[in-house]
């Protein structure tokens, strides 16, 4: 099943009067939970001050609206790249895969490509948190896994391994899956364990 609900890009009429936004100008974006996911708004400030609506956004923050440009320049496509994996991710929804996905969220944010919109408690206890993407104002719903520091390391490993290329996103997903199929009982496999190096008797 397709979770591609996790993903929302931004709009580029307003969704309530539908004309366009303007380049570089306010814009209020706000998110609706809806049967299937969420509906996304992108409106003018004054149309959505003005608008009647009889519900409650799941989520709603004031930006700015770009208008898309068309990218020549070489040197950011390594960031690019981390992003196009996190939209690969998001769209795979596979649940081994939480850290990891929450994770490179976070390492993008700090790198200034996401801008952390809103975070939000759910009923079940567990955090979402809407990530925008500065330049093309995609948004991504990403949980909250509340990784525990000492397996910190281990993603953002991972998660680098990714980037660079090492290890493909079914590597990683199969070694989360071992993770978290272990994660029951106390740790017993001493990491680094060397699976590869069978004795070998001539
Ligand atoms: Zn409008």
């Amino acid at each position: 099943m397709s979770q591609e609900w996790n993903i929302r890009s931004r709009g580029h009429v307003c969704s309530l009067c539908q004309k366009p936004l303007a380049d570089r100008s306010p814009v209020v974006s706000a998110l609706r939970e809806t049967t299937d996911g969420y509906e996304r708004f992108d409106c003018h400030p004054e149309c959505w001050k003005t608008a009647q609506r009889d519900w409650e956004p799941f989520s709603q923050w004031d930006g700015v609206y770009f208008a898309p440009v068309k990218e020549e320049k070489k040197e950011a496509l390594k960031k690019e790249d981390a992003g196009e994996i996190l939209r690969q991710l998001v769209t795979l929804d596979d649940p081994a895969m939480k850290n990891v996905v929450y994770v490179l969220a976070v390492m993008l944010e700090r790198s200034k490509i996401l801008v952390e919109r809103d975070a939000k408690e759910l009923e079940d206890g567990t955090i979402r948190r809407v990530y925008e993407d500065r330049k093309q104002g995609d948004t991504f719903v990403i949980l909250d896994p509340r990784i525990r520091l000492e397996n910190l390391a281990e993603v953002q490993g991972q998660v680098v391994a990714l980037l660079s290329g090492t290890k493909t996103l079914g590597e990683v997903a199969k070694e989360e899956e071992d993770v978290s199929a272990s994660a029951e009982g106390p740790q017993e496999e001493p990491k680094g364990a060397d699976e590869a190096s069978e004795p070998e008797t001539a």
